[in-house]
């Protein structure tokens, strides 16, 4: 099977034990291409069954998995890095089909995720331990890596390879095996990344899939064969399955939701400030954890900043990205997306905040777009201020200084990103260290960390300790054990030399 966007299947397969089957669950969600408002497939949505098979193919499959040595373990790796690479764009387009991603951004999409599996071919040096020779008379120490067992991923619609890609290559390449369940609105992407996966060579069982909702989510939170759950998703969700797993003994890493600030000042280089706010903003139609969703202006630049940002978005092509290679932003993830954030501006509207460029959709469009949209002189007792839209709205705040703008943003609940645009080394460094969130821009308009760097959230924008990528993602996937060793005088000459 080779899942591309000439070759769909009408139902979404789950792979369990190496084998390809659907679901036998009468319940099944549909899979659009956003961009046409048209069903492309649909998505099993499965029952606790498919998790015991597939819990049970991964158990089945640990031992052997686990006392793989991992150079052997990275030879895979390798393999699955080459064919990643070579089948790049069927993977890009299918991401920009089922997601409604431009290209460029489907492209972006893979990129992050491909450089997960680049770390993780690393994974011989990232799981070395530590030791110490004659750590007491006679005595070394020496810590082991050790894989947990079977680990379980469950991942949202808004990076279709991305984030199911922080979960399964790093805990594979750790020696677990894993059963990951993709969000069922883009469910195509990871067949073919999974595809591609045994074609490099992967055991039957080291990587299984299952499709579902909430029904799924429950049992591989409550399994008692799984050992660790990660999560990205909404925050009220991320709350639920890190309560629930770990109230099940589970290690859990659990992603939320976010609001991002790009914080502007006066001496902020003006082109390549309006360019990263643009990408930031309407990138990916504002459905990114890292979306820079509040604009500050600190300020008398207010005014200029925001005539520059309502040109820039005047002129942005909203489209078809499969059609039109130019398209610069693409339509959300579908109708009940837009709906939801039609009434968000629709609320905001109603309670007095104003409306600058209105982006509420045609009713006459198929696709499921809704247009850039802009607020501004908003306020932080406004909910367009706290509450995450997840849509292509920006929302402009006015602060007279540094110390007025953190301390609104430290008023959030969130702590995901936020951006300063500067060219004051003094400002930056007064930004970044009195900032509460856990990954920080400085002239960048996305902070958000490559495969070398933990993907960083705090408050309710993560729950857990250990986050995602970088070494961090080695040390959620693998548990230390130490040991120590005593090798006197008494035992020479005992084995006879
Ligand atoms: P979502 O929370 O609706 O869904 C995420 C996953 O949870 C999906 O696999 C879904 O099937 C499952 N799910 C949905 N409802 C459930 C329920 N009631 N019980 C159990 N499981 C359930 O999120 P989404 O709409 O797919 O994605 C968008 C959200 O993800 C945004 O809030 C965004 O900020 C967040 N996000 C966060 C990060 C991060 O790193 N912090 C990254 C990407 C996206």
């Amino acid at each position: 099977m080779n899942t591309t966007i000439d070759n769909v299947p009408d139902l979404v397969p789950s792979l369990i034990g190496g084998s390809w089957k659907v679901s036998s669950t009468d319940t099944h969600n549909k899979v659009y291409n956003p961009a046409k408002g048209e069903v492309i497939s649909k998505t099993p949505m499965g029952t606790a069954k498919d998790v015991e098979d597939a819990v049970e193919a991964a158990e089945k499959a640990f031992p052997s998995w686990s006392e793989t040595p991992a150079p052997k373990r990275a030879d895979i790796l390798y393999r699955y890095r080459a064919l990643l690479e070579t089948h790049f764009e069927d993977l890009s387009k299918l991401i920009a089909l089922e997601n409604g991603k431009t290209l460029a951004e489907a492209r972006g999409d893979m990129r992050r995720g491909f450089e997960v599996v680049e770390f993780a071919c690393g994974i011989a040096h990232l799981s070395k331990g530590e030791s110490l020779g004659q750590i007491a008379e006679n005595i070394d120490g020496l810590t082991i890596r050790e894989p947990l067992g079977v680990c379980a991923g469950i991942s949202p619609f808004n990076f279709p390879a991305m984030v199911p890609m922080w979960m399964f290559p790093m805990a594979i390449a750790c020696g677990n095996t894993f059963v990951l369940k993709p969000s069922e609105k883009v469910p195509l992407t990871v067949v073919h990344l999974a595809e591609l996966f045994q074609e490099a060579g992967l055991p039957e069982g080291v990587l299984n899939i299952v499709h579902g909702g909430k029904e799924i989510v429950d049992t591989l939170c409550t399994h008692p064969r799984i050992a660790a759950i990660s999560f990205v998703g909404s925050s009220h969700i991320a709350k639920y399955v890190y309560s629930l797993g770990t109230k099940h003994g589970k290690r859990v890493q659990a992603g939320g939701a976010a609001k991002n600030v790009l914080l502007v000042l006066p001496d902020a280089e003006p082109d390549s400030t309006l360019r990263a706010i643009m990408g930031s903003a309407f990138g990916c139609a504002g459905q990114r954890c890292m979306a820079g969703s509040l604009l500050m202006g600190v300020g008398e630049i207010a005014d200029s900043l925001r005539d520059n940002v309502v040109g820039a978005m005047d002129s942005l092509k909203v489209g078809n990205p499969l059609a039109e290679e130019d398209t610069e932003m693409g339509p959300v993830i579908d109708g009940n997306s837009q709906k939801r954030i039609t009434k968000i501006i629709d609320k905001a509207v109603k309670d007095g905040t104003k409306l600058v460029r209105d982006g509420r959709p045609n009713t006459k469009d198929k696709g499921f777009f809704v247009g850039p949209t802009l607020f501004e002189q908003v306020t932080p007792s406004m909910s367009v201020f706290s509450k995450e839209i997840f849509g292509p709205v920006l929302s402009m705040l006015n602060p007279k200084s540094i110390e007025e703008a953190v301390g609104w943003l430290n008023s959030l609940n969130y702590g995901n990103g936020a951006t300063i645009f500067t060219s004051s080394g003094a400002s930056a460094r007064q930004f970044t260290r009195s900032i509460k969130c856990g990954m920080v821009g400085v002239n960048v308009g996305v902070p958000a960390p490559m495969s070398l760097f933990p993907f960083s959230g705090w408050n309710d924008s993560f729950y857990g300790d250990l986050h995602m990528q970088g070494i961090e993602g080695v040390m959620f996937y693998t548990r230390q054990k130490v040991v120590l060793s005593r090798w006197d005088n008494t035992y020479q000459g005992k084995s006879g030399w």
